[in-house]
């Protein structure tokens, strides 16, 4: 079957953050909506909000008053279901319970015609699951909006075992035209962003709970890495009950999958009521307004005295040492076909992280962070053998500070922060996109465009190298031992396909 929706007259059922946000972008669209919700005058509140909304954007002279008008007046609030039997597509963003959703569109199935889309705005449960029993499971499709879904471009278009491909594809088209970005998606826990998400939480989560770092420290550290916030600033925002369920759906739907365990230390936030923001407080304390957190400590900066100086390696990360020791006018040898990248200081080596900790690499070594696209003054986490000596603790950071980074120490963990966090979503990405879930365009489409991250993780992936990801996993599975740091099996065979591509 084939649909065109555009125009089509649209039924939203639920008048709640998502629910309203739909009508009002669907109305701008010039479509007219109805708009239900079982709960008395929630609809009309909607409504009314929603012209408050409006007015105030005309007021500041974003939006014209005929378009203000025109908006509203094509949101009709409607007392019963069955004053929709006309409309060619129903959105539905009710209360996130699957009988709840499966019952609403066997209700629904018995008003409107047979040729009627019905879409959910489901976060979490399976399409599948909610299409299972309608008498026309093919015509029901994922559409799942961000908020405020006005702002927020992404629409993950969520296809279930039987979803007819044509009415995937009709909405894919319909979110265009309401000047969204789609993505195609399959029914899995999570669907893209919320699974390719996990890691930039749980690995700050697993950092915090071995006391490796604090929460400032990993945010400034991730905010450096061009992320607009950290981990921890971001759960915060959040709200840790919602960001732990959405964790605790996805390991639930995955059978257990030790991978997405979720966390101690965010348990305990939730247990104790510290939600973050909306509570007044989670990692930080919101009693008094303030800005982004940055790290208490930053190490002192001095230029350190010359020495016989080395850089080791190629690449990006040697070129920033080179220019950074000729502007300091210190003298240096290349060592380019060095098997480390970084600065050799005597005998000592500050080297570019590998995923091995310091402390396995030798006695006089320190490591730093992976310093992607970080500007000049980004604060870097580095970290120090555990048999160094105390000397070469306090000159390592010094010596970073002069390639122009606030040096941030964290315990001799594998792959610091930047590194372990970026392959651990490279990784989630890599396995979403062999089961089938999205493309690699479209993990990357949307995890830019649904949680605002800097790149896409296959972009991180072309800027970084395979090579270097697969040994940074590597070595975070030989030293955890864990399910959750096991290699993708795409990202495994990627080296081959690269060779293949060349
Ligand atoms: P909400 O609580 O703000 O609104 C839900 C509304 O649905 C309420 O007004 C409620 O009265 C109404 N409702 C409940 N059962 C109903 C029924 N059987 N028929 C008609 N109306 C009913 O919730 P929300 O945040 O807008 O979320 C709605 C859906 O969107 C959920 O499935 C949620 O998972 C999903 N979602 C939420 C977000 C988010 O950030 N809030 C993001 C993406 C998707």
């Amino acid at each position: 079957m084939t649909h065109t929706l555009i125009g089509a007259p649209v039924l939203v059922v639920g008048a709640g953050i998502m629910g309203a946000g739909i009508a009002q972008v669907a109305a701008q669209a010039g479509h007219s909506v109805l708009l239900f919700d079982t709960r008395d005058g929630a609809a009309a509140q909607a409504k009314d909000k929603l012209t408050q909304t409006l007015e105030g954007l005309a007021a500041k002279g974003k939006l014209s008053a005929e378009a203000v008008a025109q908006t509203l007046s094509r949101i009709i609030t409607i007392a019963a279901l069955e004053e929709a039997a006309d409309v060619g597509l129903v959105v539905e963003a009710i209360v996130e319970k699957l009988d709840a959703k499966r019952g609403l569109f066997q209700q629904l199935e018995a008003i409107v015609a047979a040729d009627c889309v019905l879409a959910s705005n489901t976060s979490s449960i399976s399409v599948t699951a909610i299409a299972n029993g309608l008498q026309h499971p093919q015509r029901l499709v994922g559409m799942h909006f961000f908020n405020p879904v006005p702002l927020m471009k992404l629409v993950e278009v969520v296809s279930g075992l039987q979803t007819d491909a044509a009415v995937a594809s009709s909405i894919f088209e319909l979110s265009k035209v309401w000047g969204k970005v789609p993505v195609h998606a399959r029914s899995t826990p999570g669907f893209i962003v919320n699974r390719i998400a996990r890691p930039y939480y749980a690995e700050s989560l697993a950092l915090l709970q071995e006391q490796a770092a604090t929460p400032a420290v990993l945010d400034a550290c991730l905010r450096s890495a061009g992320f607009r916030m950290g981990p921890c600033e971001l759960m915060d925002l959040i709200g840790h009950d919602t960001n732990f369920s959405v964790t605790q759906s996805v390991f639930e739907a995955n059978f257990y999958d030790k991978r997405f365990v979720p966390s101690l230390v965010q348990r305990e936030l939730v247990d104790g009521g510290l939600l973050g923001r909306k509570s007044g407080r989670g990692f930080y304390d919101y009693a008094q307004a303030v800005s982004a957190p940055e790290p208490a400590v930053v190490e002192p900066v001095a230029l350190p005295t010359a020495q016989l100086l080395r850089v080791h390696g190629q690449g990006p990360v040697a070129d920033r040492w080179v220019a950074a020791l000729m502007q300091a006018g210190q003298a240096f040898l290349r060592v380019p076909d060095s098997d480390w990248v970084g600065l050799g200081v005597e005998g000592a080596q500050l080297r570019l992280t590998d995923g091995r900790t310091a402390t396995q690499l030798g006695v006089e070594v320190s490591v730093f962070d992976l310093p992607l696209n970080a500007p000049s003054g980004a604060a870097l986490a580095w970290a120090s053998s555990l048999r160094a000596s105390p000397a070469w603790t306090r000159a390592a950071p010094r010596w970073l500070a002069t390639l122009g980074f606030k040096p941030q120490r964290v315990a001799d963990t594998p792959a610091l922060v930047v590194a372990r966090t970026l392959a651990m979503l490279i990784n989630e990405a890599a396995d979403a996109v062999q089961q089938g879930v999205c493309t690699q365009d479209g993990a990357d489409a949307a995890m830019k465009l649904g949680v605002n991250y800097p790149a896409g993780p296959f972009e991180w992936l072309a800027q970084w190298s395979t090579p270097a990801v697969l040994g940074v996993l590597d070595a975070l599975d030989a030293h955890y031992r864990g399910e959750r740091y096991r290699v993708s099996p795409w990202l495994r065979q990627r080296p081959w396909m690269d060779v293949e591509s060349s």
